[in-house]
């Protein structure tokens, strides 16, 4: 496995990204929506950097497609969700392939009346999306690999790595 972002890198781009998350947020306070279960070591780092009154809830989403990244079904659970009117919310993923999943959520959150939804992932796969859809806040963008670690999983292996590693599987790909 080849390590293509370091732990102590991932760290400062998380601090940086908080930063600017609480800048522009001037105190008010914000929703913290997570996407399961690629986002969780991502939104623990992230909040723990937020110097801002905030919630945290989680949806689930999943395509499951193991390490061949063709898209399959994409199923959305929602129902854990509090009532979001008038809330400022903001959307926490691992990372942005084809764009299908966070704009369908997105869509989601502003249709029970969130009052903003912004959202920040930590990776951005170049050359992949198949939606116009830009994310608010982006810790890397990274080549079209297949990457695990700091929350990213293969069969719901590798989730607990510190670093983003590229893996190279069977298929021959990434
Ligand atoms: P999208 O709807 O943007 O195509 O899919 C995003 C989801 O696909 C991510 O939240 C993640 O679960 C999964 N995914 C996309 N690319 C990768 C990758 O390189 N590695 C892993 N582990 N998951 C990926
Ligand atoms: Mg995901």
């Amino acid at each position: 496995m080849q390590i293509l972002i370091p732990a102590d890198q991932i760290a400062h781009r998380v601090r940086e990204l908080a930063d600017q998350i609480a800048r522009e947020q001037q105190g008010r306070p914000i929703f913290i929506i997570g996407v399961l279960t690629g986002c969780l070591i991502f939104l623990a780092d992230l909040v723990r950097q937020l110097d801002l009154p905030l919630q945290i809830h989680l949806v689930q989403a999943s395509s499951y497609r193991g390490a061949v990244t063709v898209p399959g079904q994409l199923q959305l659970r929602l129902d854990t969700l509090p009532d979001l009117t008038g809330r400022e919310v903001l959307l926490v993923d691992d990372i942005l392939d084809t764009g299908q999943t966070l704009s369908k959520v997105v869509d989601e959150l502003r249709r029970r009346g969130a009052a903003s939804v912004r959202v920040a992932v930590l990776l951005r796969k170049e050359g992949r999306q198949q939606v116009v859809f830009e994310p608010d806040y982006i810790g890397f963008c990274i080549p079209d690999a297949f990457v695990v670690g700091y929350g990213l999983d293969y069969n719901d292996e590798y989730r607990h790595l510190p670093y983003i590693a590229v893996l190279s599987h069977p298929s021959g790909r990434g």
